[in-house]
């Protein structure tokens, strides 16, 4: 892969063995990836740029947009979201020990007054983590039973482009603290497909085929997964 820059626009350009040029926009900065067949040289790559920069300004916009809406404030009246539902943030001072408890339609955020952004972030963070920590045990040791295999490992971390990754000679699974965002299923869905990578390591038709052996109706969660309204736009795993 290489760039070229087509007005102030970098392009990724990437030649494959396929027929015809491919443009796409990708979330969430709005890159701009064009494939191309191995015959067609830049410039060509260039002018058919030029003739789509209408479209791919549009785009960008677009997801320059979301990117702004979907920074958090972390104050009263914002949408959070935890397991798939949507709740309201209510910001509440005290003066003991930050917690957090979860409602019927809020998420109470407890804080001393006058804390800073950052803080009341990092007590919710925390909060997401330790609420997945205690969802994950229990779904690792349902499908090491359906799947005949061991985990030796696992653990959370924040990643900006992937929902998890596995490691396959320590047989160790890392999940996205963005997963507690996310319906039960969702997750679940990325558990069985990085232990499904210890099986086979690369995304081939034998991958295909264990997910579709293990969970026949993974396609839906992974497309409810990237559908990306619920947070930030994450799409790779
Ligand atoms: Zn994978």
């Amino acid at each position: 892969m290489h760039q070229i820059t087509v007005g102030n626009i970098s392009i990724d350009v990437v030649r494959k063995d396929i027929k015809n040029l491919h443009l796409g926009v990708y979330p969430p900065s709005g890159r701009v990836r064009i494939a191309t067949p191995l015959k067609i040289d830049d410039e060509a790559v260039r002018l058919f740029a030029i003739s789509k920069m209408a479209w791919i300004k549009k785009q960008k916009i677009k997801f320059e947009t979301q990117e702004r809406q979907s920074e958090r404030r972390f104050v009263s009246g914002e949408s959070h979201y935890y397991r798939g539902r949507r709740y309201l943030l209510n910001v509440i001072y005290h003066k003991t020990a930050p917690r957090v408890e979860i409602r019927k339609t809020s998420i109470d955020l407890y804080v001393r007054e006058g804390s800073a952004r950052e803080q009341r972030e990092k007590v919710l963070t925390e909060w997401y983590r330790r609420q997945l920590k205690e969802q994950i045990p229990e779904l690792i040791d349902k499908w090491q039973k359906m799947m005949g295999i061991e985990v030796s490992d696992w653990g959370i971390k924040r990643m900006k482009t992937k929902w998890g990754t596995c490691t396959n000679a320590a047989r160790r699974i890392w999940l996205n603290l963005e997963l507690a965002k996310k319906p039960q299923h969702c997750l679940e869905y990325i558990i069985v497909h990085e232990m499904v990578h210890l099986l086979e390591r690369n995304h081939n038709d034998s991958f295909a085929a264990y997910m579709d052996k293990f969970m026949p109706q993974w396609h839906f969660y992974k497309d409810e997964l990237n559908r990306g309204i619920l947070s930030h736009e994450i799409w790779s795993y």
